[in-house]
């Protein structure tokens, strides 16, 4: 299945949350719409027993036969290289702005990161229905921004959408029939490349997220870099050095089907996986088949960054 990874990134309150679930209603990741809000409840209670700590924050739709993995990025300066790490994991971000609000300075940081590291990103003027809203000048204001953050021409030409999640449409104008959110879907495939990576290589991913399952103990996040990840299959966790921290085998195997995580037996490159089965692999070690002898580029984490309760 062809895949895009984005990055979304968003001031907290500018959306994110209604629009990523319309996402979800609109692409039929639920069949019966309704129970949306529902199920991502029921998922956090669940969670919230099982006593995972730190929230992958994951989802992902299908849309035209395209798997759209999209990874939340925190709204603040992060202290350990996460937002990085999770950049490095995707092709692209929407850049979500607030009609009314404007670019806020929370945004600055991530955005600036994203754009450091050559993602082209689509902007998305949010909540255009308020009575406050001042779109153009939000448009110009990003425009600003983005050049203030050093971007180059290509980035500097982003592609914009108006949008509003909470009724559920997005659009290249302000005129005209509202109809859904087609044109983002459309806007991902278009504008985003599918990772580029090689696919016939043993397998590799670097562990990105790190969360503790009560259940499945040690649960490790990342992008499959190279090769298919099999359940399974026999791995070393290597350091940057090349030192081997660990073998063991994949015993779960985990890909985001919507808000939630399916267990399954293999998953190809450039997916974003979850495994389990490991108990010393930790943030940023490369899990890899064994013939894999050097690990791969990662982002370091800056200490004491890892809040495990
Ligand atoms: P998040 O913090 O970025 O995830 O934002 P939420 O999705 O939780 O939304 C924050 C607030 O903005 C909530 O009160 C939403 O109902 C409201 N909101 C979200 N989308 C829209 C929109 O398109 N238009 C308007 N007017 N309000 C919205």
């Amino acid at each position: 299945m062809e895949i895009r990874n984005i990055a979304i990134i968003a001031h907290v309150d500018h959306g994110k949350t209604t629009l990523v679930d319309q996402l979800l209603r609109q692409s039929g990741t639920f069949r019966d719409n309704q129970h949306v809000a529902e199920r991502a409840m029921d998922s956090n209670d669940l969670e919230r027993e099982r006593g995972i700590t730190i929230l992958a924050k994951c989802t992902s739709v299908e849309w035209k036969g395209v798997r759209i993995n999209i990874i939340d990025t925190p709204g603040h300066a992060d202290f350990g290289g996460e937002v990085e790490r999770i950049l490095n994991m995707v092709d692209g971000a929407i850049v979500l702005v607030d009609a009314a609000e404007g670019a806020l300075p929370q945004t600055k940081f991530v955005v600036g990161k994203a754009l450091a590291r050559g993602i082209r990103p689509i902007v998305v003027v949010n909540k255009v229905d308020r009575q406050d809203a001042r779109p153009d000048e939000v448009h110009t204001e990003v425009f600003d921004l983005f050049a203030a953050l050093g971007a180059d021409d290509h980035q500097l030409d982003f592609p914009m959408l108006y949008a509003s999640g909470r009724q559920g449409w997005a659009d290249t104008t302000l005129e005209g029939p509202r109809k859904d959110l087609s044109a983002l879907y459309d806007l991902v495939l278009s504008h985003v490349p599918a990772p580029n990576l090689d696919t016939e290589a043993p397998f590799a991913m670097v562990a990105s997220i790190m969360e503790y399952d009560n259940f499945l103990g040690r649960v490790l996040t990342g992008r499959v870099e190279q090769g298919r990840a099999r359940l399974n299959m026999p791995v070393r966790v290597l350091r940057a050095d090349g030192t081997v921290v660990e073998t063991g085998r994949l015993t779960k195997l985990l890909t985001f089907r919507g808000l939630e995580r399916v267990s399954v037996e293999e998953v190809g490159t450039g997916d974003i996986i979850a495994v389990a089965g490991l108990s010393e692999a930790t943030i940023p070690e490369t899990i890899a088949s064994p013939e894999v002898t050097a690990a791969l580029p990662a982002i370091p984490v800056d200490p004491p960054t890892l809040t495990m309760t």
